[in-house]
Parts: structure tokens; sequence; C-alpha cells
């Protein structure tokens, strides 16, 4: 039987932002019954697809008819319940557990894998919490976090406890076989709506978003920041580990220090050159490059790639410096994305004193940063035919004044096709959630001292500036922001290689 597409919240509190926040990951699909007076039997479940209960207070959950949704679940439904509702269906309680001394926050740590998991490894700690303040911004009122648990589940037939409280031990994320279909439960109601850098709540749409629409495809979870000297130690490793990768020192930058790539493939086939970090705080897709570059080096690449088929340089940050110490600019306060020679002249930065260190300083003169010079020879020497620079504010494709706007176009509409209704999260700088998608476009009209720009000038075909969420200042967000990164690099080949084939 297929599975409808159709999602039905089954909830107390029809109107909250959970219910508002489900349609915006999954437009059009979304239906919410009020428990206390709409009928949700087993007969009016059986249009739907997939259920999710969220009732937000004990006093509800007698009007729950949790035997219609466990049938539900047995004649093969998808249903995500919040914990009390499950708990209550077994027997069980929960438990809340707070941590008032502020000394950790607290997390799910990840103990057994499934589809629900998907981008994490057994071990990896996700924070998952809320505040007893409400409050959303990280250092507001940082000794108040709280969780919900289940205990007693353990050894039950069926159930999976997935991941465990760091707290207790607790189960906060399970799954549970029944009939055809499956129950997966986890604490929704400790955690906020996922403000845009919120520690405890970044990923609460995340799990729901596996089991119903799967939302992580090759999204990778790093469990902290890497030190720069440690990044290249990791990318030696792969290297090493991995025969098809290549690890390259292209030369020193500004502070002394290699800029590192990772290079995979044909160095006849069509090229593609990945950039992150040329503002040194926008950290974040950087790993969803190293990502790329272990998926296409394993074997066999994703999605029928072969290695013979392409040539790919990824280099996951371009300014070592502001990587380590969190600031936009290089060793010398030079802003790199305003360093490049291509109407690097006209360009008017800064106010009545243009200073290094000034947001976008462009330098003493063009292409005068060791960082600039190395991304220029590197796109000498592989003629890429995409070039992919990657920074972080929000999700927007931006393209240059010149280039083959034909290729640059399928490559965004294939992004924006890629990316639907997979990542719910709030825009920065502003209190709207949406999707993570490539909606937004920018075309630049007029040349500016942008590595795109120039890149475009060297007769680089498809030249394209991506903004992505980021700049946190943990990984808690790096599942979302590597998964997506994947998926644009991707897309950028697929389309690539498709033009090249004609
Ligand atoms: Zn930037």
């Amino acid at each position: 039987m297929p599975r409808s597409r159709r999602l039905c919240v089954l909830t107390n509190a029809p109107q909250s932002a959970f219910v508002i926040n489900l349609g915006v990951l999954y437009p059009g699909r979304v239906t919410a019954l009020d428990i206390a007076n709409q009928p949700h039997g087993l007969e009016a479940l059986s249009e739907y697809g997939s259920v999710v209960t969220m009732v937000t207070h004990r006093g509800a959950l007698d009007k729950l008819d949790y035997g219609a949704v466990r049938a539900f679940a047995a004649r093969g439904g998808t249903v995500v319940s919040c914990l009390a509702e499950y708990a209550r269906s077994l027997g069980l309680g929960v438990t809340k557990s707070l941590v008032l001394d502020g000394s950790q926050m607290p997390a799910i740590r990840v103990r057994e894998l499934s589809e629900v998991t998907k981008g994490f490894a057994v071990g990896d700690e996700v924070l998952w919490f809320g505040k007893v303040s409400g409050a959303t911004y990280n250092d507001c009122n940082p000794n108040q976090y709280y969780q919900r648990q289940v205990l007693g589940l353990e050894g039950r037939p069926g159930v999976k406890v997935l991941g465990v409280s760091t707290l207790n031990g607790g189960a906060v994320l399970v799954e549970e076989r029944v009939g055809r279909g499956r129950i997966v439960a986890m604490d929704l109601l400790s955690l906020k709506e996922p403000f845009y850098d919120s520690w405890g709540s970044t990923n609460k749409y995340l799990f729901l978003g596996n089991a119903i629409g799967r939302s992580v495809r090759y999204g990778k979870h790093y469990p902290r920041k890497l030190p720069y000297d440690a990044l290249l130690d990791h990318m030696r490793q792969l290297a090493a580990r991995l025969p098809a990768l290549t690890f390259t020192e292209e030369g020193p930058a500004s502070d002394g220090r290699p800029l590192g790539s990772l290079t995979v493939g044909n160095p006849d086939a069509p090229a593609f050159l990945f950039t992150n970090g040329i503002h040194g705080w926008e950290w974040e897709a950087g790993y969803g490059l190293l990502h790329l570059a272990e998926l296409l080096a394993s074997d066999p690449p994703p999605e029928g790639l072969s290695r013979d088929m392409f040539h790919v340089k990824v280099i996951p940050q371009l300014n070592p410096y502001g990587y380590d110490h969190d600031v936009r600019h290089n060793a010398n306060g030079v802003d790199l994305n305003r360093n490049f020679d291509c109407g690097w002249a006209d360009y008017v930065g800064g106010d009545d004193v243009y200073q290094p260190w000034d947001f976008d300083y462009k330098g003493p003169y063009p292409a005068s940063e060791p960082e600039t010079q190395i991304a220029m020879r590197v796109v000498r020497e592989m003629r890429p035919v995409c070039l992919l620079d990657f920074h972080t504010a929000h999700y927007i494709f931006c393209k240059p004044h010149r280039g083959d706007r034909r290729l640059m176009n399928s490559i965004h509409a294939e992004v924006k096709r890629r990316l639907k209704d997979r990542y719910l999260l709030q825009r920065p700088y502003s209190t709207e959630y949406c999707q993570a998608n490539m909606d937004r476009e920018v075309d630049w009209l007029q040349p500016t001292p942008h590595f795109i720009h120039w890149a475009a000038e060297a007769g680089v075909s498809a030249a394209v500036l991506i903004e992505m969420s980021g700049n946190r200042n943990l990984t808690q967000a790096l599942v979302m922001n590597t998964d997506t990164t994947v998926e644009i690099c991707l897309a950028a080949m697929k389309q690539c290689l498709k033009r090249a084939r004609r």
C-alpha cells in the first residue's frame, strides 16, 4: 500500500509554534487535530502516512487515544511521539532532570544506529535540552537546563533505545517496531523551537525528519571544531586512509601555516574547486567539504559517480588565521574576498578612514595576500569548470557578473530540488522560520574584488558564492551543514558533467 505523504499532528495545542513549524518543514502536508474535540481514531488517521503526537500538558494526556496511534503504526504507519504519551502507553512515566549549576549541557548520547539517527555515530552526543527561563539565547540563564527521560524501558520487546540522556542514562530517543510500522519517541517538549544558534534545540526536527522525511542523506556530525593544525592532521589522516585522496600543502598563508587541500579524481576530467572559509569565521561548510572528499574517495563514490569522471579539489579553510581566531580577516587584517584583482581599484569600502581590520578592507594592492595568490594559482592550474566558494550568513546562491548562466541556473535548480523539505531553521538576524534551502539568489552585475568574480573573468563557467547558515560557536548544526554542503557540491558536479557529455 503506498503511504500518503500527509502528516497528522495529534495535540492539545494546535496553534503552537511546533505545529506551525512542522507546516514550514512540510508545506501543505500537515493537519493538526485537537485531541480534546476532534475525532482521531484509527479511521480518521488512516488517510495519513505519518502521525506526530505532541501533548504539552499532563492534564491533556487522557484525551489522546494512543490505542488508535498504536493501531495506526501496526498497519505500517510511522509515528513520532513526544515522550510522556509514549511512556504512558507502556505504563511508564517521564522524569525531568535539571542542571542547576550549569556544569553540563544535557545531551542525547547515541547508543544504537538506525535510519532515525542517520548523520550520527554511536557515542556522538547531541545537545538536547530546554531552559527553565524559556530563553533562546545561549548565554542567557546558562544554569537552567532541563531534559526529560523515560526510565525502565530497557529489555522491552521491540523497543530500541537509540539515545540515552547524558544526565541519568534514561531513554531520550526510542524506536519501537509495532506490527508493520514503528513509533519513534523523543523529548520534543523540553526543547524550545530552534533559535538560529540555540545549543539545546538545533536538531529538534532532525530525528523527526529522519523518521518522516529522510532529512539526512550525507550529513556527518563532528564532535568539535578542530584547531587548524589538528584539522590539517585530520586531512593527512584521511589521505593516508583513503588512497584515492591526495593531501597537498598549497603554500604558506599569511600567518605562515600551510593552506591544506584534498584532491581526488582524474586530472584529465572536468575539474571542480570547492573552497570555504575565505572569511575565517565562516567555518562550518569546510567540514562538509572534508566529508565530500571522504565520500568521493570511498568505494563506491556516491550517486553513480566514478573517479575517472571528475577532478575535485577541496580547500576546507582558506584562511587559517581567521579560522583559529574566529575573525573575518587574515593575519594582516585583510578581507580576502575583497583582495582579488577584479574591479579592485574601483571598489570603495570602509569609511573616512580605511585600514586593516575594517570589515571589508581590501588590502594595500590587488592580490597582496598569500591566500589570494594561492587561490588564483590553483584556479589557473586546475582550470575548473566550476568553483563553489562557501560562506555563511544564510542560504543564498550568488552568481557573478560573467560565466555560463544557463549552467549556473541548472545547478541552482538542482540544489533547490535536493534541499526541499529537509531542514528547518531560523533565519539569522530574524525571527522567521524557514527551510534550509537555496530559494534566495543574488545576481551580481558589476565586477568586484571577490574570488568568484575574478574566477569568472579567468574563465570558470560556473563560479558561485554559496551562503550557508553558520558562524555558530559549537558543532551542533554540523549534520545539517555538512549534509547541505555535500548536496550542493554534488548538484554542481552532476549538472556540469551532464553539460560536458553533450
Ligand atoms: Zn563571507
